[in-house]
């Protein structure tokens, strides 16, 4: 369980780590993969979120992901961004993978050890914005300098005896 002292610091940041959908670069389900590969050649992000028509979060897509479907045996086809659809290569992630509660910290932390960014929705499955793992390192940075401004840290007493034996 999180210490909820660290939690309540973090979550004094929860507005900065959020980066609001309005200025998170997507993509639209029905949109042509030539469309999703020009959009991430442009805002050079590695990945983006899918929205569909109604802005429910559908899932991501990255020129991986596009040009996995463009390579034919011996040459580069440009073939598939005219007929593809970002809907036919588009990742879903689990459930489990997408935030719905800011306040979830042990599940945000837990989750952006293996991602850089995360998904956010509200109850309905509209996309909100995403929390980056750059800007949760800022709040992070913020609690390692600014804890003792608000907190007494006072160091556990050790018995003697357990003290005494140093680390195994
Ligand atoms: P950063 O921590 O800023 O490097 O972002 C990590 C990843 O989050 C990027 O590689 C993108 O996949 C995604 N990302 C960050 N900011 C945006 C944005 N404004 N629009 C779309 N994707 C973003």
């Amino acid at each position: 369980m999180i210490i909820p002292e660290l939690q309540r610091f973090l979550l004094q940041n929860s507005e900065h780590y959020l980066i609001p959908a309005d200025v998170v670069a997507n993509v639209n389900m029905d949109n042509r993969l030539g469309h999703a590969f020009l959009v991430l050649t442009k805002v050079r992000y590695a990945k983006i979120p899918v929205l569909d028509n109604e802005s429910h979060f559908i899932g991501f897509i990255s020129l991986a992901m596009i040009t996995d479907k463009m390579l034919a045996l011996d040459h580069v086809s440009l073939e598939p961004l005219d007929h593809l659809k970002v809907a036919d290569v588009v990742e879903r992630p689990d459930s489990d993978s997408i935030i719905s509660d800011l306040v979830d910290i042990e599940k945000i932390l837990h989750l952006l050890v293996d991602n850089p960014f995360l998904p956010v929705v509200d109850d309905d499955g509209i996309f909100v914005g995403i929390i980056t793992r750059r800007e949760y390192m800022k709040s992070f940075n913020e609690l390692v300098h600014n804890l003792n401004k608000e907190y007494d840290l006072v160091p556990i007493q050790q018995p003697v005896s357990s003290a005494m034996k140093g680390p195994k």
